[in-house]
């Protein structure tokens, strides 16, 4: 009998458990360990931030849907990993020994890289989790009191730059349900190198298309960006020219700002000795697996990517839901031939594919290869965009909850932008 641990029980760790206990036989046994006890649809927190969706309709608590897969469950944080000895340290002191570990920890925000920024410390909001989108939402309400300048973007170093152009909509749209919007300048502030860059060089003709909704949503932007500190109502940014040297300086006063922060690995995977790259990121191969540790196998936001390329501003690559889902994949089919004494060969496609709501309408990019120049390169919007992600979201739930073992972009989204076909 192997015991294979879970460690994140987020957008890939969960669907990870489920996939395994599908592909394994119940001689072995899997553990989840969160350092929460529920599950958060990421995802749906640019609408909580508005009061579009509650907290009941994007979490669910883990321990009965795992058990009734007979997935055991554990919640708590992880504090040390002890690779070398096969184990986790759980933070109330116990020691959970695993044959495998899948690493599924998602990001650590990064806002201390930026004096004065983020929910708890500093001056911005943040939509990164479900907490973080009902304080926004909490400090909304108050804005939308004694409305005025709002500020909206990514963080020097960021790579999550679609929940951004998201909520900039999404928070458009709701102030023009509330006839509100008039009195609120709103900036896109990015270290993007241009608009719809995405950390993906751009996909299709995503600059056009995003820098003329901006325009004709009166959102005005600052590109190159590199935010310096933020203090209560004012944003310091520096605008880099294309060689990354300094071109403006903006002092940008605001009323309510929501940035995206830069994204390293959680410290207990970072700490490991020769696991990580200097940011925290574990360092994997083809295989998703640990180059160190040949036990380990890693998904999701946690793993090194490297950026697609070089900007003025640093940016990295993202890391969205069809990548993970294929991520995740590879590692199920990869554990389950070892413990059947196959070769473990599957590989992940490391590709970008996205619906991006923008509060009515949305947009919808896929990027195969995420690496330019690529095979596929399609970027649209519609309003059946924004139908397909709520109808996504209610599926991920049903299926966080039910358990189900079923790649969805695989089975379901691929196949809606009938690209199956030009994949493969
Ligand atoms: C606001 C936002 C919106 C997004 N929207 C989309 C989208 O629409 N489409 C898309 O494709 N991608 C989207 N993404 C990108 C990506 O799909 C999500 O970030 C996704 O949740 C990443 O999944 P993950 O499993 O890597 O990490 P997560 O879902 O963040 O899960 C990580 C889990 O690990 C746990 N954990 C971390 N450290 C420890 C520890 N030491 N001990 C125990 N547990 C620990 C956390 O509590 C968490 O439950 C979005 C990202 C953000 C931030």
């Amino acid at each position: 009998m192997a015991h294979i641990v879970i460690l994140g029980a987020g957008t890939g760790g969960m669907p990870a458990a489920y996939d395994l206990r599908s592909a394994i036989g119940k001689e072995h046994r899997i553990t989840v360990v969160n350092a929460l006890d529920y599950f958060q649809f990421v995802p749906s927190n640019p609408w909580v931030a508005v009061g579009w969706r509650e907290r009941k309709e994007t979490t669910l608590p883990i321990a009965p849907s795992l058990a009734k897969k007979g997935i055991d469950f554990i919640a708590q944080r992880v504090d040390r990993i002890d690779a070398d000895g096969n184990a986790l340290e759980l933070a109330d002191g116990q020691r959970l020994a695993y044959d495998y570990l899948v690493i599924t920890t998602g990001p650590k925000l990064s806002f201390d890289e930026v004096p004065g920024a983020g929910p708890v410390q500093g001056h911005t909001q943040s939509i990164c989790t479900i907490d973080h989108a009902e304080k926004a939402w909490a400090d909304y309400q108050t804005f939308l009191q004694d409305p005025g300048p709002a500020i909206i973007g990514a963080m020097p170093g960021a790579s999550c730059f679609g929940p951004a152009y998201e909520f900039a909509f999404i928070f458009n749209k709701d102030l023009q349900r509330r006839k509100l919007r008039h009195k609120v300048p709103l900036t896109f502030v990015t270290s993007e190198p241009y608009i719809g860059h995405m950390g993906l060089g751009g996909v299709g003709d995503s600059k056009s298309m995003l820098e003329s909704e901006f325009r004709n949503h009166d959102i005005k932007w600052i590109t190159n960006a590199k935010v310096t500190k933020v203090e209560a109502g004012k944003m310091f940014v520096t605008e880099m020219d294309e060689n990354g040297q300094p071109k403006k300086e903006h002092e940008l006063p605001f009323k309510y700002s929501m940035m995206l922060p830069a994204f390293k690995g959680v410290d207990a995977v970072a700490a490991v000795e020769g696991l990580c790259n200097p940011r925290g990121f574990v360092l994997i191969d083809e295989h998703q697996r640990s180059k160190k540790y040949r036990n380990i196998f890693s998904a999701g936001v946690c793993v090194a990517i490297p950026p697609v390329e070089v900007t003025p501003v640093p940016t990295g690559a993202p890391k969205t839901g069809y990548m993970i889902e294929t991520m995740v994949s590879a590692i199920v089919h990869n554990i389950a031939a070892e413990l059947q004494g196959q070769s473990a060969d599957a590989k992940a496609t490391w590709n970008a594919i996205c619906l991006a709501d923008m509060g009515d309408t949305g947009a919808a990019f896929v990027a195969l290869p995420q690496i330019p120049p690529r095979n596929v390169n399609w970027f649209k919007k519609g309003k059946w965009v924004h139908l397909a992600k709520v109808a996504f979201e209610k599926y991920f739930m049903y299926k966080m909850k039910n358990g189900t073992a079923e790649p969805v972009y695989e089975k379901h989204v691929l196949k809606a932008l009938g690209i199956v076909r030009l994949e493969k």
